[in-house]
């Protein structure tokens, strides 16, 4: 599931090279500058993909748009807020929401493309959504927010925030997903939203009213 990112291993190359020169602290900064500036600057998290997590087959097969998405759409499953925060738990959820999303709403798979547990373990959800990330140029059509699933990548965030605040793991993860997945689509921060800003419900509760807060964070990673 993990793809080697070429310019991490420049990066720590350049790195490597600086203290075999015995440069100075100063030298070595201003060298870890340089690299960043060349474009690495978000780290691939862990996301664990379909078949590590156990996902039934898609009933039918997955669309792929052959475009990059312009923007991702923040959710909240409306699941109970679980104090289980295993690794276990975060694949259960996973199958919780594709046997949701299958049996009840006879979709052909996932409709959110990632999920992010109450832990911060972040999962794909519909095939193939994992492939496009981490090549940055195509993204399968998902089914998570009338009227932007082919433009729009989903994240499930597993719980319920009418109320309540996210734990700060779910948010940090979130942070972390976000500026990865926008530095591979080349996605402004500014363009994160939440599902209520496109069709009528509640959801992502008060996540929503941290959507600047969010975006603030994504820039600050981006750098
Ligand atoms: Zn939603």
């Amino acid at each position: 599931m993990s793809v080697p990112v070429p310019r991490r291993a420049v990066l720590r190359s350049a790195v490597l090279l600086g203290a075999a020169a015995g440069v100075t602290a100063l030298g070595q900064l201003a060298g870890d500058r340089g690299a960043r500036a060349l474009g690495t600057r978000v780290d691939q998290p862990t996301i664990a993909n379909c078949a590590t997590w156990g996902a039934r087959p898609p009933s039918s097969a997955v669309t792929v748009v052959q475009n990059r998405p312009n923007k991702i759409i923040i959710h909240h499953t409306a699941f109970p807020n679980s104090t289980d925060y295993s690794l276990a738990h975060a694949y259960q959820n996973s199958r919780d929401i594709q046997n949701l999303h299958m049996d009840t709403n006879g979709w052909l798979d996932s409709g959110q493309h990632f999920t992010n547990s109450r832990a911060g373990y972040l999962t794909e959800g519909r095939h193939g959504s994992l492939y496009g990330l981490l090549h940055g140029q195509t993204m399968v059509q998902g089914a998570h927010c009338v009227g932007q699933n082919s433009q729009a990548i989903g994240i499930e965030n597993e719980g319920i925030y009418l109320n309540v605040q996210p734990p700060q793991a779910l948010w940090d993860s979130l942070v972390l997903f976000c500026a990865f997945t926008c530095q591979q689509y080349a996605i402004p921060a500014t363009e994160i939203y939440g599902h209520k800003d496109f069709n009528s419900t509640q959801c992502p509760g008060l996540l929503h009213g941290r959507l600047p807060e969010l975006r603030s964070a994504v820039a600050a990673r981006l750098g």
